[in-house]
């Protein structure tokens, strides 16, 4: 059989998403509440559009305060039996929801495109990747309660971890579906129940986890969507007292807020935050992997993403010859409809969004740095939110553009002398989320490494995620990591026993003999 060209994928994903648009407009979007879906019970509600030409994709319940209320009241109901669920009952639940989200990938990753904006060669992986973090997170169920043993000569000391209780999860709308199973598959498999809020600008695929999540026969209450705005929705949710922890993924201000909202309640919090990321590729480095690594780290997911380097930090004998192959790249980036799989780079999230990323063109002009390509936005199909991928040169270390979370398809070069440069230029920003290093001096690579203030570095690397190891960031990046036992240590609280071998002298007050 011939191979599908672009144009048969395009209009296969098409075909696939009509149907499934139909029913979302038919049905909307309710709150997942104790295993029923329902409205709010103010009965109100608001319209999520498609950045991609603006259409009303769904009406979508506004929870408040009384909504949240009701899920965390039904997390906490079942909270009990879901930490006594025996571990390989967990660990076959959570691995059934993997199987569920794994049916429904194809599904998934078309909603995801219209309902995000990003392009369909990205979302395709991003299902099975969700599927990936449920199955390697029940696949720890048991293990997740395993302490220490630390015995000293008069006691037995043991340590054991429990199950912190019902948490808040809150996610941004950057890869929605994938991003919540990161912070969701740890906290059930950890035996935590779960009241999720998700961004108010991509609600879709959460409420069809949560679907997926009830049709994989997890007990009612266990996992509760809410869906709403932060202010009302997500502010309740951080202070139920019911919620013992948040675990949270957006803008490092919302990191304050939420801190200061939690704090009558002593929530424990996890943020995952913003970031300015560096990647320096120093003279001696494989420059057209270099390269590949650098495009693909700004320009992939619309430069939505947490981990993107957005500050290209380049040493300075070869700045001119590297910033024309980016510029010849960068150039030849597809923007376009985000179901066509040729597709590169789709329109942003939000017209709100459109227009922050778009206000740093000026910001560019005025600091005196220059557009050598983009700049405007883009005129693509159905009229979305599109923006030309943008370069910005001739920058220096203290301009906004080399300051600021842009977040888009927006990268800013500055060029630096010798390694103590790029490392003070790298550091030189409130943020401390990743740290991209490109060199051929092993040497070099890990003193850089040591000296970068950053919560994740790759050298000779672009961001590959490997569930095992620490995700997170310092500074205004964020507080604890995630990833494999790191997302337990947040959901759980450990607990010391210490039992006495009965030898030891125990003080007698109040007697004679004292
Ligand atoms: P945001 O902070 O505006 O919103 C994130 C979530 O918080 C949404 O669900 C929102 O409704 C909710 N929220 C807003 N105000 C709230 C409040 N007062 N109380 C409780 N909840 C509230 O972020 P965004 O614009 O949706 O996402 C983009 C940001 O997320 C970027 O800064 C990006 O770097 C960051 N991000 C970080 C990581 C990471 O791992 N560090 C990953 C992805 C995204």
């Amino acid at each position: 059989m011939d191979k599908a060209t672009p144009k048969d994928v395009f209009s296969a994903n098409r075909e696939r998403a009509a149907p499934l648009l139909k029913q979302l407009r038919a049905d909307g979007i309710g709150h997942m509440i104790d295993g029923k879906i329902e409205p709010s019970v103010t009965g109100d509600s608001f319209e999520t559009r498609s950045p991609i030409d603006g259409t009303v994709l769904a009406t979508v319940a506004r929870g408040g305060p009384e909504d949240i209320d009701r899920a965390a009241t039904a997390a906490a109901k079942a909270f009990k039996a879901w930490r006594d669920m025996p571990a390989p009952m967990r660990k076959k639940l959570l691995h059934r929801v993997a199987d569920a989200i794994e049916d429904r990938a194809d599904d998934i990753a078309v909603l995801e495109c219209i309902d995000t904006g990003q392009a369909h060669r990205f979302m395709a992986k991003a299902a099975v990747r969700a599927a990936e973090n449920f199955r390697f997170f029940a696949d720890r169920c048991a293990e997740a309660r395993d302490g220490l043993n630390t015995p000293s000569e008069e006691h037995w000391n043991i340590s054991t971890r429990v199950p912190i209780g019902p948490v808040g999860v809150i996610t941004p709308w950057n890869t929605p579906f994938m991003l919540s199973t990161w912070k969701i598959a740890p906290a059930l498999a950890a035996g935590c129940t779960v009241v999720h809020k998700p961004a108010e600008w991509s609600p879709v695929t959460a409420d069809l986890l949560a679907r997926l999540v009830k049709q994989a026969g997890v007990p009612d209450g266990v996992l509760n969507t809410v869906h709403g705005i932060g202010e009302e929705a997500g502010k309740a949710l951080t202070e139920h007292p019911a919620i013992k922890a948040i675990g949270f993924v957006g803008e490092s201000s919302t990191g304050s807020a939420i801190m200061a909202q939690g704090a009558p309640t002593l929530k424990r919090v996890h943020f995952e935050l913003g970031g300015k990321n560096p990647v320096i590729v120093f003279d001696d480095a494989d420059l057209e992997r270099a390269l590949d690594a650098v495009v693909f780290m700004i320009y992939s997911l619309n430069g939505e993403r947490c981990t993107s380097s957005s500050r290209l930090l380049v040493q300075q004998g070869i700045a001119e010859k590297f910033i024309e192959k980016l510029t010849a790249r960068v150039k030849a980036l597809r923007v376009g409809h985000p179901l066509d799989p040729v597709t590169e780079i789709g329109p942003l999230i939000h017209e709100r969004h459109l227009a922050k990323v778009c206000s740093y063109f000026d910001v560019a002009r005025k600091d005196g740095a220059v557009i050598a390509i983009g700049g405007k936005p883009h005129d693509g199909p159905g009229g979305g939110h599109y923006v030309q991928p943008t370069l910005v040169t001739g920058a220096t270390a203290k301009m906004r553009v080399a300051q600021e979370e842009v977040f888009g398809p927006f990268l800013t070069v500055i060029p630096f002398r010798d390694e103590a440069e790029a490392i003070e230029i790298a550091n030189g920003v409130q943020y401390g989320l990743t740290g991209y290093v490109w060199t051929g001096d092993m040497g070099r690579a890990l003193r850089v490494a040591d000296a970068l203030e950053a919560g994740m570095i790759w050298l000779n690397s672009e961001n590959v995620r490997h569930l095992p190891t620490p995700f997170g960031g310092m500074k205004s990046s964020g507080i604890g990591r995630d990833g494999g036992d790191y997302s337990f240590d947040f959901y759980m609280e450990t607990k010391h026993v210490s039992l006495a071998r009965g030898t030891h002298k125990i003080q007698k007050l109040g007697s004679s003999s004292s």
